[in-house]
């Protein structure tokens, strides 16, 4: 099956019960028995929910794994992950993670024993560098947030693969439209399901994909003992999503290139950062191991100060000035007072999150409006 087939129809089925072409929403916590432990598949809604069972089916359909599950958040998804690990095991991550990643790596685990290295990945041999006997995980992000630089995850997968130690891609930037990281040697990948794959900015989510048996049953029994589940409603809004991924991200893709080329030659704009641009860093990368370079990007003004930034912000009609991506509206964020501002000013700097910096999520809606709207404001300031 295609991948534009698998979106839709990826080990789903009509429901049984009434032949439904869509998964009801199974709004019950609790399933009857006939007799004590004779039931039809489902007990309690925390271990299974049927509605959640077709949308962690079609999770795992979409990224070529054997099992999928769907968690309250991204965040409930990365803790799940590391419960599979032991205190003293040791971690390398990239360096440029997303910041609430971060944030529950250093803050929240690094208390249970858990040690974290972060690594530039990309060069795969910092990799290579930093493994210890001690070291259980790799966890990698790409394209990263905001800059959007691209590591080489055969390299780094294949690294992990040699020395027994099981690798984590997080996917959401990319999906699986664009890349499939359990094809390329990942063990897991994870995603924060409230970005691309729902698509509708209505639902905070999580999910993570495999394509081991024995792992799966341990995440389901991590899942199932921490609790941290999606609900039946909100399960139903993802699949929903799920079924318009491949023809969404190919308008993002379309809409992303545009509007990064329009910036590129803007007089006003220093720097863009697209994967699909020859000019970014890693263009080499990404062009052998993307289908395409999505939704995403960041640029910077050559008036370099959060007063320009602002401006354009705050006079944007069709772009949306709010956190989060991957949604069918487009969104513009200011990494260093939003998303980013939790990281302290000279790291910021050192990173390339200057003052100027803006993020784009560019959404589907019409290319001429898109561009129309940064235009305009691009000469206000
Ligand atoms: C948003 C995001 C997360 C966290 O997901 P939540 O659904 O907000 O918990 C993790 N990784 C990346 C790359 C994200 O963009």
């Amino acid at each position: 099956m295609k991948f534009n087939t698998k979106v839709i129809h990826g080990n789903q089925q009509h429901d049984p019960s009434t032949g439904a072409v869509m998964t009801p929403i199974f709004q019950t916590s609790t399933f009857a028995q006939s007799s004590p432990g004779k039931h039809k598949g489902y007990e309690y809604s925390r271990a299974a929910n049927p509605t959640r069972t077709a949308l962690e089916n079609a999770f795992a359909a979409i990224e070529n794994g054997t099992n999928g599950f769907a968690f309250s958040s991204g965040l409930a998804a990365t803790d799940c992950v590391l419960r599979l690990l032991n205190p003293n095991d040791e971690i390398i991550a990239g360096d440029d993670l997303y910041g609430g990643t971060y944030r529950m790596f250093t803050k929240l685990f690094s208390k249970y024993g858990l040690k974290f290295t972060f690594v530039d990945m990309n060069n795969p041999e910092n990799v290579a560098n930093a493994i210890t006997n001690k070291t259980k995980l790799i966890w990698l992000e790409t394209p990263t947030n905001p800059l959007l630089k691209v590591a080489d995850i055969k390299a780094i997968t294949s690294i992990a693969n040699k020395n027994n130690i099981m690798s984590v891609v997080d996917n959401t930037f990319a999906t699986p439209y664009i890349q499939k990281p359990l094809d390329m040697g990942a063990t897991i990948v994870m995603h924060s399901a409230t970005k691309y794959l729902g698509g509708h900015s209505d639902v905070v989510m999580g999910a993570l994909m495999v394509k081991d048996k024995e792992l799966a049953e341990k995440i389901h029994f991590i899942q199932f003992a921490g609790g941290a589940i999606a609900g039946p409603m909100d399960s139903f809004l993802a699949l929903r999503g799920v079924k318009t991924l491949a023809i969404r991200m190919q308008r993002h893709c379309e809409n992303g290139m545009q509007v990064a080329q329009f910036l590129a030659n803007h007089p006003k704009v220093a720097t863009v950062y697209y994967p699909g641009l020859k000019s970014h860093i890693n263009y080499k990368i990404a062009k052998k191991q993307m289908a395409d370079f999505g939704g995403m990007l960041s640029f910077k003004l050559k008036d370099d100060s959060q007063t320009a930034a602002f401006k354009l912000l705050e006079n944007l009609e069709v772009f949306t000035l709010a956190e989060s991506l991957g949604g069918v509206e487009s969104l513009a964020n200011h990494p260093s007072t939003m998303t980013h501002a939790s990281i302290p000013e000279p790291e910021r700097l050192k990173i390339g999150i200057t003052e100027s910096l803006i993020r784009l999520s560019v959404g589907i809606e019409d290319i001429t409006d898109l561009i129309g709207d940064l235009k305009r404001v691009l000469e206000m300031i």
